[in-house]
Formats: structure tokens, C-alpha cells, sequence
């Protein structure tokens, strides 16, 4: 497999050169995945994307930790160990660096082992102002992996800028021709990189101590605590103050200046902290006497723009790269959804803004309305499907627990539509990264919840969704559900049914009695008072939830029979003589298959359990799949304080005097986005091994290692927080099988 990644800095079109790259690779007939990784602070702030391919399926997923070829393209950034371009660089990578200095002369800066290799560095704007650092950088990665042709590359560069118009895009074609013609003596210098092995004991948990609440609570005690965060490094444009001009009004750009580093000099004039001026130009836009003007502060230009997924017209079947995000557009698209009211929210605007952009342009024949907040968009939905409306709408996180309220609300009025909720862990601490309890918080509210792994789940999910919605024996909402990052800006090759036969496998909505009209009144949420006349009411809805088991078995049939795709409520993967399994939800479940697949081939008898139906429960399907199973390590991505894993707590109520039940093993991981590696997943089934074997489970286990903990206590000591020295643990013994 290759593993490439880029870094630059927001702005210089990182994420254009892995697309690019990734799209490239796809036409010359690799599987691909390629994403891009980034904060809440984007331009100047270092980023980096990431590209694998391979002609094999890839399981693997989020950042790349070991790649075999790095781009570099702004050396500034070498001296930002902020920007992690050294992580996992050793002897074998290739570092492509884009500026004037000697390789040598970085290899010693670096104290490196990686061939490192020179390109000349930025090379300026075009007449339009584009910068083409991003284009060249791909196309000088494609050449040293010396599996893309040259028409490829002009192929996706054609397909990745369309956007920007015929001559900006004439002249990065240019531009990538060259960068690819001057790398011609490196043509196949990256080579593939292995399967990397992984081994219990090398996880190197810890047991987390419990710290007193005022070390634990995420709080900074002590004022500009950024200042040793030197975030002036991140600056591509430099605000310069014109004394003759500035009339001394401090508070105006000072109270405007996001990052507050605006003070008056010792003659009352604005002066700037370069220390941590990230160079936004907010202070320039507000100056009421234009005394701020702009430099350049070394590397720059505006971030390119490539198209959104949904630019081509398709009534053919089509294999094509999505994002996630773009998936779950799609999807809507293609159940011919009409109404959809919205409000954007990270990381789920892309989904909302792919559909605006298909209405805009006339592809779509629907309607989009942006509400105030998710609380009116969720009312807004269930109205307009209470009308018999096919009705679509998206978020994520905060969001849904937002509309948590309206989510009770109108599946009581029993109104079907789809809501797709890109995960996203809840604050406080905040996080743009996923974790599942914002749609858990959702879980017994009468919506359904369909789980996705990949990007093609995404799709046929949002079809399966919308015909299980609205059977007239379920008649309820669904949550389609899917990971932040590790799939809604992660591209993967996705078969995009054909319209007409979408169209054949969900025909038109039959509202049925659904037939809330101007002209019609109907009291939806009635009062009803008495616990009976409620009882009944509510229990109603679990019937009707319960009744979408056996309808999701008809409609997963009738998808096969249409697309040749079969979805179970629950995925079982080399389950077959399993003695040990996993068991968990979310996209790292292809990374828990790769795992399956190296203990195979270690002689362990592993296997994967994957609910995709979370409500209703497809309780006879687990257990039927953990038939005859001894251990199963339940991998939970969210936490109910007080209790544990919620996943873990619903399989075994599932599992409840059955008998021969196996043993449960309870791991909470992935919170926040945090990786799970080949070496978790070897520990977790080490552990849970043992436990098959003796029948004791030990107690729950987070996954959460001694770096992880002195990375806290760093931010810690930034943030004047102190904590209970004694309190630190002690390294834990390794399974038994790593010791031995
Ligand atoms: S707002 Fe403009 S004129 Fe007023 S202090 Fe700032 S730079 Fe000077
Ligand atoms: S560019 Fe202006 S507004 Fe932005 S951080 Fe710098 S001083 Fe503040």
C-alpha cells in the first residue's frame, strides 16, 4: 500500500494536492482513500491530507502514521514541531521537500534517515491569483510513486479544478506537467510500504487516575496562557500599521481583533503582537481610516477551490470518489428528496452545501430552507413530512442534542423522513473529531438508527432509510449515521446507483393518511392526560420500531435483488469457528477487519460483529452471530458517566441468560477521534482471550496510554493547572501473551 502525506499550511491547497493525487490514482484502477485533517483555524495554521492507495481493499483508516512518502510544501514549516511532518519518518520514507536549501543540509537539520528530495519551492500566483503549490506538489508526488501516468494526472486535475474556470485551470495543468516533467529522474523511488505488524503489549495502556475536579475540568486558570503558543508561525499575510494615518482608536481594531493582540504604543498608536498575530486581516477589513494595510509574510496565497462531488449529472451508474459527506448528499439526491430544511454545523456543512449547489444549478428539484437553529429544523421536518413531503435534513453533534426536544416530538407525530447525523463528540471539552453520544443521547427518542462504516454504506443506507421510514408498519423517522473526519472528508470509491433503479427500489412517498393540509387541519401533539391514553401512545411507537426489524430484512432483500449489495442488521466478518470477537459500530470497523485478518494469520480464531441496526436492537441477529463465540471485546466510542460503554451495557442485556453466553470484555475507545491502532486491537483481544479462557472479564478498560497522559499534563502545566503528583500510575504489567 502507499501511504502518502502532505503538509503545508491552510490556504496553499493541501487538501486540492491529496485530491488530486487520490483521484489519480483511482483512474489508473487503485482503491483509494484520501482526506484532509485540520482544526477550527485553517489559513496559515499548519494542516496536512492524506492519501492511501493499493490494489487491494484498504481497511485501514485515519491519519497515516508510517508513510512512505511525505510532501513538504512550505519548508517554514520544519520548525514547527506543531506540525508533526516527522511523524513516523524513518529510513525508509521519502521527504519531498519544496524550497532553495541543499537536501544535505536538511538531513542534518532534520537528524534524519529518509532520502530527502529538493523541488523548487512556492512558485509565485497565477495571473488570477491561484497559487500552484498545491497542483505541483501533487503532481511531483504522483511522479516519484511512478504509477501514474502523465494523462492521469492531467485527467484529475481536470476533474479536481473544473471549478475555478478554464484559464486558472490551463495554467495549473501547466504547472503540474512541469513539476511532473522535473521529477522524472525520481520516477518509482517510493515504494510501497508493507503490512505493518502488530503485537498485544505494545498498546502500553494505563490506568487513568482520577484527578480532583479542579485538575480535570478542561479550564485555563491563568491569563494569555497562548502566549507561549507562538501562533504568529501560522501567518501568511502581516497587518502593517500606517502611523501617519492611524487617529489612535485602539479600541476599534483592538476589540475586533479575534486573538486580542492589538495594544496601543507609547504614543497611542495600534501596535500588533507578531508573536500571535495569525494574520486574519480582520483588523484591515474594520479600520475605519484604512490605516492597516497587508504584506506578505512569506508563504501565502488563498486556498483553492475544487469541485463538490455532486458537479457531474449522473443517471448511469457510476464508481466514483465521495466523501462521506458527499455520499450522504447523494443519497438524499437520489431518494429524490424535495424538502429539506437545514442549518450548517461542522462537521456536516458539506453534505447541505453539496445539495445547495445541485438545487442552485437545477440538478435538483427540491427545496432547501436554512432555519434559525436544529430545533426549528427538526419542527420544520417532521411538518413537512407530516404533509407527505419526502423530506431530508442534516447534523451533527451540539445539533442534535439541540433538537433533541422536536426528535421526541415528531416521531410521536409518527412522521417519516431521514435526518443524517455526522458524529461529532459533545462539549465541554469541545472537538470537531467524532464520538458517539450525540446520536446516542438520541437513542430512545422513536427515531431508528442506521450506523455506516464506509461511504458506501452511506448511500444505500439513506435508500434503505427513507423505505423503512416509510413502510405503513413503521411510519417513524431514522438517523443514518456516520463518523465525522474518518468518513464525512474521507473520499473512498463509491458505486452510485443508477437513478432509474433508485428510483424502482424507493418509489414515491405514500403519504397514506399522512395528509396535514392548509385545507385539511390536523392537531398533531395533542394533550393527552392520564397516564393510560399516554402509555399507549408511546408503546405504540415501540411496536412500530420493533416491526422495522423484520422490515429492514425485506427492504435489505429487495436491495440485493436491485443493486447487489446485502446490508444485515448485523455484519458478521470471519465469524465462522470464532472463538474471540469484536464487536462495534462505527468506521473503525474496517480497521477491526485488517485486525482479524493479521490475527488469522497468526493462528487466532478471530472475528467481527457489526450491528448496523442500533434501534431497533436486532437482539435475535446478536445473538445469533455470537453463537458458540467464548469472549467478545465490545468496543464502545462513547461513555455514559457512572455506567460505562452504552453499547456494551445493550449487548449484554441482549445477551441475558443465554445459554453458553460469552464472555464480555468492556473497552471504551475512539473518544474524541482518538486512533485505535493495530496494536489496541491485538491487546483487546489478547485480553479478551484470557478472558474467554479463565471466565473472568477484567473491568472496563479505556483505551488511553502513558503519552496520551503526559500530552495532557503538558496542556495541563500551559494552563497553570497543577495535579496530585502521587497520583501518576505506575506502568502496567503486559498480557501474558506479549510477555512471553
Ligand atoms: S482602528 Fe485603525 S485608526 Fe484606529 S487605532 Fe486601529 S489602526 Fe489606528
Ligand atoms: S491580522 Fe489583525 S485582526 Fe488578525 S490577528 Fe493579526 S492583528 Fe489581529
Amino acid at each position: 500500500m502507499y501511504r502518502i502525506r502532505f503538509h503545508g499550511r491552510g490556504g496553499q491547497g493541501m487538501k486540492t494536492a491529496s485530491r488530486i493525487l487520490g483521484t489519480a490514482l483511482f483512474l489508473e484502477g487503485y482503491e483509494v482513500q484520501d482526506a484532509p485533517r485540520y482544526g477550527a483555524e485553517r489559513r496559515g495554521a499548519p494542516i496536512f491530507a492524506y492519501v492511501r492507495a493499493d490494489k487491494r481493499p484498504i481497511l485501514e483508516r485515519g491519519v497515516i502514521t508510517r508513510p512512505n512518502l511525505v510532501v513538504v510544501a512550505d519548508d517554514t514549516l520544519l520548525g514547527v514541531p506543531a506540525a508533526g511532518i516527522m511523524q513516523g519518518v524513518d529510513a525508509h520514507t521519502i521527504l519531498l521537500i519544496a524550497g532553495g536549501d541543499e537536501a544535505a543540509l536538511w538531513r542534518d537539520r532534520l537528524a534524519t534517515e529518509a532520502t530527502i528530495v529538493m523541488v523548487p519551492g512556492p512558485v509565485g500566483e497565477t495571473a488570477a491569483g491561484r497559487p500552484h503549490v498545491g497542483v505541483a506538489s501533487a503532481a511531483a508526488a504522483a511522479r516519484l510513486l511512478g504509477v501514474v501516468g502523465r494523462h492521469r494526472l492531467i485527467e484529475a486535475v481536470d476533474e479536481e479544478l473544473a471549478g475555478l474556470g478554464k484559464e486558472a485551470l490551463a495554467e495549473n495543468k501547466v504547472q503540474a506537467l512541469d513539476a511532473f516533467v522535473s521529477a522524472g529522474a525520481l520516477s518509482g523511488v517510493v515504494e510501497e510500504g508493507p503490512e505493518f505488524p502488530a503485537r498485544p503489549g505494545d498498546a502500553d495502556w494505563i490506568q487513568l487516575p482520577a484527578d480532583p475536579a479542579d485538575v480535570s475540568a478542561p479550564a485555563i486558570h491563568a491569563e494569555r496562557t497562548s502566549v507561549q503558543v507562538r501562533t504568529g508561525l501560522w501567518r501568511t499575510l502581516r497587518p502593517i500599521v500606517d502611523t501617519e494615518r492611524c487617529r489612535k482608536c485602539v479600541w476599534v481594531c483592538g476589540s475586533l481583533c479575534p486573538d486580542g493582540v492589538i495594544f496601543p504604543d507609547v504614543e497611542g498608536h495600534a501596535a500588533i503582537d507578531f508573536d500571535h498575530c495569525k494574520g486574519c486581516l480582520v483588523c484591515l477589513a474594520q479600520c475605519p481610516w484604512h490605516a492597516i494595510e497587508a504584506v506578505s509574510a512569506g508563504a501565502r496565497g488563498p486556498r483553492s477551490r475544487g469541485p463538490s462531488p455532486g458537479r457531474e449529472r449522473s443517471s448511469v451508474m457510476t464508481r466514483k470518489l465521495l466523501t462521506g459527506n458527499g455520499a450522504a448528499a447523494w443519497g438524499a439526491r437520489l431518494a429524490g428528496a424535495e424538502y429539506m430544511p437545514v442549518f450548517p454545523i461542522t462537521p456536516q456543512t458539506e453534505i447541505i452545501e453539496t445539495l445547495g449547489e445541485w438545487i442552485d444549478r437545477g440538478e435538483m428539484a427540491a427545496r432547501m430552507v436554512t432555519l434559525e437553529s436544529e430545533h426549528s429544523m427538526v419542527t420544520a421536518a417532521g411538518s413537512a413530512a407530516a404533509t407527505g413531503v419526502r423530506t431530508f435534513t442534516a447534523t451533527s453533534s451540539q445539533g442534535l442534542l439541540y433538537a433533541i426536544e422536536m426528535l421526541f416530538t415528531v416521531s410521536g407525530w409518527r412522521a417519516p423522513f431521514v435526518l443524517v447525523n455526522v458524529s461529532r463528540g459533545v462539549a465541554t471539552p469541545v472537538t470537531l473529531e467524532p464520538d458517539h453520544n450525540d446520536v446516542l443521547a438520541a437513542r430512545d427518542s422513536g427515531f431508528l438508527q442506521i450506523h455506516c462504516a464506509t461511504c458506501q454504506e452511506i448511500v444505500d443506507a439513506i435508500l434503505i432509510a427513507y423505505r423503512l421510514a416509510e413502510d405503513a408498519a413503521v411510519r417513524l423517522p431514522v438517523i443514518v449515521n456516520l463518523d465525522g473526519f474518518y468518513l464525512s472528508f474521507t473520499r473512498e470509491p463509491v458505486d452510485l446507483p443508477d437513478t432509474e433503479a433508485a428510483a424502482r427500489f424507493l418509489p414515491p412517498f405514500d403519504a397514506g393518511t399522512l395528509a396535514f393540509r392548509a385545507g385539511h387541519p390536523v392537531s398533531e401533539a395533542v394533550a393527552v392526560l392520564g397516564g393510560g391514553p399516554y402509555s399507549y401512545f408511546r408503546y405504540q411507537i415501540h411496536l412500530a420500531a420493533e416491526a422495522a426489524l423484520d422490515v429492514f430484512d425485506q427492504t435489505a432483500g429487495v436491495f440485493e435483488a436491485t443493486f447487489g449489495r446485502r446490508y444485515e442488521a448485523v455484519e458478521r466478518y470471519r465469524m465462522d469457528d470464532a472463538d474471540v470477537a469484536f464487536l462495534m459500530i462505527w468506521s473503525f470497523a474496517t480497521k477491526a477487519k485488517a485486525a482479524v485478518g493479521r490475527l488469522r494469520a497468526a493462528g487466532h480464531k478471530v472475528g467481527l460483529v457489526r450491528p448496523r441496526l442500533l434501534r431497533p436492537f436486532p437482539e435475535a441477529a446478536l445473538r445469533a452471530a455470537l453463537k458458540g463465540v467464548k469472549g467478545v471485546a465490545v468496543v464502545d466510542q462513547n461513555l455514559s458517566m457512572g455506567k460505562g460503554g452504552i453499547l456494551f451495557a445493550e449487548v449484554a442485556s441482549a445477551l441475558y441468560g443465554l445459554d453458553g453466553a460469552p464472555v464480555l470484555v468492556s473497552f471504551i475507545g475512539g473518544l474524541g477521534g482518538r486512533d485505535i491502532d493495530a496494536d489496541d486491537f491485538a491487546e483487546m483481544a489478547a485480553v479478551t482471550q484470557k478472558a474467554a479462557d479463565t471466565g473472568e472479564a477484567p473491568p472496563p478498560r479505556l483505551l488511553f496510554d502513558a503519552d496520551e497522559l503526559a500530552e495532557v499534563r503538558k496542556l495541563q502545566t500551559l494552563a497553570a493547572v497543577e495535579w496530585p503528583k502521587e497520583s501518576e500510575p505506575e506502568p502496567e504489567p503486559k498480557s501474558e501473551e506479549a510477555a512471553s
